[in-house]
């Protein structure tokens, strides 16, 4: 009996020190069960996931590569072998694969990410399915961000996760060859399943004021068909990485390149 009140007593100190857990780079949050925010606090404030399955683990997304993640993910996801998929290509949300032997992208990222790193990149697109046993995670294009940019859909859990696909608040569409048609298409695509989405999880969870809903999903489309007819009045966005326009509808910025709509 006395061994058994001392595997509780681990157990639940080990539970309630996952919840919210920090270390110098990274911040960890328990957002359900066997699903983790791994929350960067140093740098690009980039965001990873963590869903442990009853058979293996997903982590979405490797923040910037600071040191730490890889015991973080040992951690949470115990003995289960571990796969990592990347919503895009960037090096705010790619710089960890350096940890990895393999990777899971959409090919269109593939010249995005970091050079000079020994991984073997595993290519998905819409209609992959990672299967952790008992949690099935589905693989959404949505290209507009990055022409290789991928949402994670959990069907039974309610949720998805968009990196950067449709921002964090606002959206860099204007940085993608990608015309902002394609753009529509992707958050279109993303409005018709709102029906199956509570929460949606980004790429920066620290730029969210709230948790987002669906409604910013919709006011995506709102601002890109706005822009799209010239029915919205718009500013110019100015940032160090690369100039563009910006139009507002809702709790939804979207950043766009007026030279490259259709
Ligand atoms: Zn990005």
């Amino acid at each position: 009996m006395k061994t058994f009140y001392c595997f509780l007593a681990a157990l639940v100190f080990f539970i309630s020190d996952l919840k919210a857990q920090s270390t110098d780079n990274y911040r960890v949050d328990e957002l359900g069960k066997g699903f983790w925010r791994i929350q960067a606090i140093q740098g690009t404030l980039s965001t990873a996931y963590l869903i442990a399955g009853s058979r293996e683990a997903l982590v979405i997304d490797a923040c910037s590569g600071q040191d730490g993640l890889t015991d973080i993910i040992k951690q949470l996801a115990g003995s289960k072998p571990v796969k990592l998929a990347l919503t895009h290509g960037h090096f705010d949300h790619s710089g960890g694969i350096k940890y990895f032997d393999e990777i899971y992208v959409h090919k269109a990222d593939t010249g995005l990410l970091p050079k000079n790193v020994d991984v073997k990149f595993i290519y998905i697109d819409e209609g992959f399915v990672f299967d952790l046993g008992d949690q099935q995670i589905e693989v959404i294009s949505i290209p507009g961000h990055t022409p290789g940019s991928i949402a994670f859909f959990n069907r039974d859990g309610r949720y998805m996760l968009t990196g950067d696909g449709i921002g964090s608040t606002s959206v860099w569409a204007h940085i993608s060859n990608d015309p902002l048609k394609v753009y529509l298409s992707s958050v279109r695509r993303l409005e018709s399943m709102k029906n199956l989405i509570d929460a949606i999880y980004v790429g920066h969870h620290e730029q969210e004021k709230v948790l987002l809903t669906t409604q910013y999903i919709t006011d995506m489309r709102i601002a890109a068909e706005k822009v799209l007819d010239g029915t919205i009045e718009t500013q110019p966005y100015q940032s160090s990485f690369k100039n563009g326009r910006q139009a507002s509808v809702g709790s939804a910025v979207l950043i766009y390149n007026p030279d490259n709509l259709r």
